[in-house]
């Protein structure tokens, strides 16, 4: 075991260096991921791709040498893309996944700091506070209340309370990697780390990485495989037509039938989805919101309520002390900015009443105040930071002593308190409890106030008074923290417990912190009515704060009440469902975590897709039930990080609308390239089947639609998927969540543009043959000049007009020119590829060669643009009409 770390520096740098080659990173191996041969491999299992090998090597065999290898070709390409992009997707969610990556508090060289918990070395000093994820296996040193969650580890789902002494048993001076600090805090130091740990021993047994499907990708799947049994019956019918009834060769039948199968089934759709979802979350993130799963992003697009925390979320959650309140002296303001500790109180520092409330400030307090590059920082709670920057500039003799003592502050009490030792005259151990809290919250627990160094009662007249102060400060959108203490016997402090050390305190006074809303809120708000999005504060402080904070961002007005969690808890379900269905902005105050969770499932009742912000470990039963769970990347504990869909690195709200909009963007794309890719799929099949029914001879070759397949649907389709945002996407009401992407109204969408690309082309096809003195019910052989000219023509026109096809999806109900027609360059890109494809596959002597194409004149090719273009004005002129009708 390595040199334990000094108890008050931690290691030092050297030391750290050597810890790490000696003992590693400190990170459990978890299974290897799937082999890249494997990927590769599995590219070729689908049934269709396995029958068109099958095909091709008859082909190779039967001597159609050519026709094998472009067809063998066309496998292994549609196989590599799918392989890179799948593999690109992975990589990009892995590396977001690591962005989420657990943080470490530890003592280093002397100093806080926070850095990733794979640094960690044993022997390292760690720090531990309620919601901490416990990052190794370490010894504790010092403890406060600290209660560990260890159900991750026994199944015990009942905290366990740890201790430091030395007589007890190992496990429970222990903390143990992977489990969470419920209640209290610690120091410990570091025994074990990565899978020398317990649970580095179970997870290595344990741990599979599982893999979170999309509802969308799940509902593809179900249409992929129902496709794909129809396709099967198709290509049997047309396998058979084409041999018995048609006369053509056995190999050209099955591989033609094969090719339809091919270009019928939407394979590729689950992939695309996939990865649109994850080139969202990689957006999302470098907007400040990562995503832990996949599916999220599309609930996120489906939100119609917010419930939002104030502080952090609306506000900076930086808080500076800007005034005081003392009942001798009434208020004094604290000059400064931020967390520098320069500026000044005004008032006498030899006011013993003073002195007393900023010690309580400067002692209940787990915070650190750091200087790095130039600037001061808080590492732990911001509210705690603000006192103790106060104190400094109250002039506080920083090297004072530690408190002996600490019940450390919890959301539901909303209170905490300490034991500080005091040099006292008459020689008798003195110590003092501080406490500090929640104004009425800890006026509760108050029989005394101070007064020129005077103990007096409280009587109902003073609370009053210190009420009245509390409400003045919160009007001006000030938070508000109430300081007591009691003077006791060390002797006592030993017995002492949470309820007895907060009683029968002295009041001391009030200290009101400036915590100012974000000034990029103001808009998200704005977005959000437009979105037809609700915004429901819901916060532990004090309900006037809260009010003026929310008015500030025009979340709610004056007329908007105020729900306090002792009303709340008042309330009865009806009553709760009354109000929330009245669908307003609401702000409820002073509630605790667990009402968090019944406003959450009240919500869910009403069928609202809900999501949450929290930051405590006792958020996480919200954050769970929620839709979407939105954990503070900052200030959030890990297990809120832990528990929640959506972690925002900024902690603003702003994020969380910027969350939406991006998940309603990707989700209207991902409708728009499931409707192209359908429609194209269906004029396909028309155009093959028609041909079929009306005896003509056979339109395409199984390389031709493989190559439309391949070129046509891939490039424009991935294209639509990464299209900008419809201008009116974050103008209409959150769609239906319940609501199957694949109804009515989308059937009869793509059926119908499907439809008429298919008598577009076969116009072109007839036009084609008839022109050249083809009679109805003529066979033609494949290869005769006529058939490769007619071929060449259907080809040219299904791919441009699949190209057009592209611009109807851009808007449901807008013209394709109404919106900016560069916004897209992917599409633009992917036409003019798609384009040279079918200007090489027709017009190059290389390409008719092997393709059995042929050169189309210009008038032929104007010919192919007028047709391709007929699919852009039918749905124009649909969209005219649905805009009449609305
Ligand atoms: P939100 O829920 O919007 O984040 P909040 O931070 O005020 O708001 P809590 O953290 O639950 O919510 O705090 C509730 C109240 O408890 C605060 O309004 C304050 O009066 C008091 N409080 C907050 N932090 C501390 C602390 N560290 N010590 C003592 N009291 C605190």
């Amino acid at each position: 075991m390595p040199k334990t770390s000094s108890p008050t520096l931690g290691l030092s740098s050297p030391e750290i260096f050597q810890l790490r080659q000696k003992y590693g990173w400190n990170e459990i191996a978890v299974h290897k991921s799937e082999s890249l041969v494997k990927k590769i491999l599995r590219q070729f299992t689908d049934l269709l791709v396995i029958v068109l090998i099958a095909g091709g090597v008859l082909a190779f065999l039967l001597g159609e040498r050519i026709d094998a290898i472009v067809i063998l070709s066309i496998v292994i390409i549609n196989a590599l893309i799918g392989f890179i992009q799948e593999f690109r997707t992975e990589k990009m969610l892995d590396a977001l996944k690591k962005l989420v990556a657990p943080l470490a508090r530890v003592i280093r060289n002397g100093k806080e700091t926070t850095i990733p918990s794979r640094e960690l070395v044993p022997g390292d000093m760690i720090i531990l506070s309620e919601g901490s994820r416990i990052p190794a296996d370490a010894e504790l040193i010092e403890i406060n209340e600290l209660k560990v969650d260890e159900a991750i580890l026994t199944g015990e789902s009942v905290p366990v309370t740890k201790t430091t002494d030395k007589k007890q048993k190992a496990e429970l001076r222990t903390v143990f990697s992977g489990t969470t600090v419920a209640t209290g805090s610690a120091r410990a130091i570091v025994k074990a780390i990565g899978s020398d740990t317990e649970f580095g021993q179970v997870a290595e047994l344990t741990t599979k990485t599982e893999k979170s499907e999309s509802p969308l990708t799940k509902e593809m799947k179900t249409i992929g495989a129902f496709v794909g049994k129809i396709a099967l019956v198709i290509s049997l019918v047309l396998f058979l037509v084409g041999y018995f009834w048609q006369g053509h060769s056995l190999i050209v039948s099955l591989l033609f039938a094969v090719a339809v199968a091919v270009a019928a089934v939407p394979e590729g759709l689950p992939v695309t989805i996939t990865t649109a979802l994850a080139l969202g979350m990689r957006k999302l993130a470098l907007r400040g919101g990562l995503v832990r799963e996949l599916k999220s992003v599309e609930t996120l697009g489906a939100t119609t309520v917010i419930c939002s925390d104030k502080t952090g979320t609306l506000t900076y959650g930086e808080m500076t002390t800007v005034s005081g309140w003392m009942t001798e002296t009434g208020e004094f303001s604290v000059s400064g900015s931020g967390y520098d500790p320069h500026g000044s109180v005004d008032i006498s520092k030899n006011n013993k009443t003073a002195e007393l409330l900023f010690m309580a400030g400067n002692f209940c307090n787990e915070s650190a105040l750091v200087k790095s590059a130039q600037k001061w920082k808080i590492i732990g709670d911001p509210t705690e930071g603000a006192l103790k920057v106060a104190a400094r500039k109250f002039g506080l003799a920083l090297k004072t002593s530690q408190p002996t003592k600490i019940f450390p502050f919890d959301s539901d009490r909303k209170r905490m308190s300490v034991v500080v030792d005091t040099p006292s005259q008459s020689g008798a151990g003195q110590a003092n409890i501080y406490a500090k809290g929640a104004p009425e919250q800890l006026l509760n627990r108050c029989t005394h106030f101070l007064d020129n160094q005077k103990l007096k009662k409280l009587t109902p007249a003073i609370r009053k008074k210190i009420i009245q102060q509390t409400e003045v400060f919160a009007k001006n959108a000030l938070r508000v923290l109430g300081c007591a203490y009691r003077e006791i016997k060390k002797g006592e402090v030993k017995k002492l417990t949470v309820d007895t050390a907060e009683n029968r305190l002295v009041f001391l006074g009030l200290f009101g912190m400036r915590d100012s809303p974000r000034k990029e809120v103001k808009e998200s708000v704005r977005l959000c009515q437009k979105a037809g999005i609700r915004i429901t504060v819901v916060t532990g402080d004090f309900g006037i704060t809260a009010a003026a904070i929310a008015r500030e961002l025009g979340i709610t007005d004056e007329d908007t009440p105020v729900i306090t969690g002792e009303e709340f808890r008042k309330l009865s379900d009806a009553k709760l469902k009354k109000l929330l269905n009245q669908k307003k902005n609401l702000i409820f105050a002073r509630v605790k975590p667990t009402d968090k969770l019944r406003i959450v499932e009240a919500y869910k009742k009403l069928n609202e897709v809900v999501a949450v912000t929290g930051d405590g470990v006792n958020d996480a039963p919200a954050l769970k039930r929620a839709d979407i769970g939105i954990a503070m990347g900052r200030t959030g504990s890990d297990v809120a990080k832990e528990a929640a869909s959506l972690v925002l690195t900024n902690d603003s709200f702003a994020s969380v609308v910027t969350a939406v909009a991006e998940g309603r963007r990707i989700y209207s794309n991902m409708r728009k390239f499931i409707l192209y890719t359908f429609s194209c799929n269906i004029g396909e099949l028309i155009v093959v089947f028609a041909t079929i029914i009306f005896g003509l001879p056979l339109p395409l070759t199984a390389i031709l639609i493989l190559i439309i397949n391949l070129g046509t649907d891939l490039l424009p389709g991935l294209a639509l998927g990464v299209d900008p945002p419809d201008a009116e996407a974050m103008n209409l009401p959150p769609r239906n969540p319940s609501k199957r992407i694949v109804e009515k109204s989308f059937i009869l969408r793509f059926v119908s543009v499907g439809f008429i690309i298919g008598i577009l082309v076969l116009i072109g096809y007839l036009g084609i043959l008839w022109s050249n003195g083809w009679q109805w019910g003529e066979i033609l052989v494949i290869n005769a000049p006529l058939h490769r000219h007619a071929m060449s023509f259907v080809f040219a026109t299904l791919l441009v007009i699949q190209l057009f096809n592209a611009f109807n999806f851009r808007s449901d109900t807008h013209s394709a020119f109404s919106r900016k027609i560069k916004t897209n360059k992917w599409l633009w890109g992917a036409i003019v590829a798609s384009f040279l494809l079918a200007l090489v596959v027709v017009e190059m002597p290389f390409a008719q060669a092997i393709f059995g194409t042929t050169n189309l004149s210009i008038m032929e090719w104007g010919m192919v643009t007028v047709l391709a273009g007929g699919v852009l004005v039918f749905e124009e002129i649909r969209k005219i009409f649905q805009l009449n009708n609305n």
